[in-house]
């Protein structure tokens, strides 16, 4: 997948669009899901230029990844799911259900959020 600079979350990055911001270092933004599947839905996206988890993952530096994955915790922690628990999902490309090409993962939580797919 190629990365493309007028993708939704690169314009979010450079403030074109408006985003609920939640929380933001010098790695990551994460802010709520315009379309919330989960009485709370927020994304955590990195601030490079990543198009999804296995390129940031064999892309980024290490400081990357680790703020990334610290930004993640402390996202969830915020936003008061760590008690009940939640869930992370990075879809990747088609197969995956990937919308947007710029790396992002789906915190979603504030209820049971029954089986991760739906039975066939
Ligand atoms: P994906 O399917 O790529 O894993 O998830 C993309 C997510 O981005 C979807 O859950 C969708 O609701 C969200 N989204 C799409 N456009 C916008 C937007 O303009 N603002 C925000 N906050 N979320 C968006």
């Amino acid at each position: 997948m190629t990365y493309d600079n007028a993708n939704i979350f690169a314009k979010i990055l450079r403030g074109e669009i408006p985003s609920k911001k939640i929380y933001e270092d010098d790695f990551v933004l994460a802010f709520h899901d315009v379309t919330p599947q989960a009485p709370v839905h927020a994304l955590v996206i990195p601030k490079g230029i990543y198009t999804d988890q296995a390129d940031f993952a064999l892309r980024a530096s290490e400081a990357e990844i680790v703020g990334f994955e610290r930004a993640v915790a402390k996202v969830a922690r915020e936003l008061g799911l760590s008690a009940a628990g939640y869930r992370i999902v990075a879809n990747m490309g088609v197969y995956g259900g990937q919308e947007v090409p710029h790396y992002h993962v789906h915190i979603l939580g504030g209820k049971k959020l029954g089986p991760m797919l739906p039975k066939e």
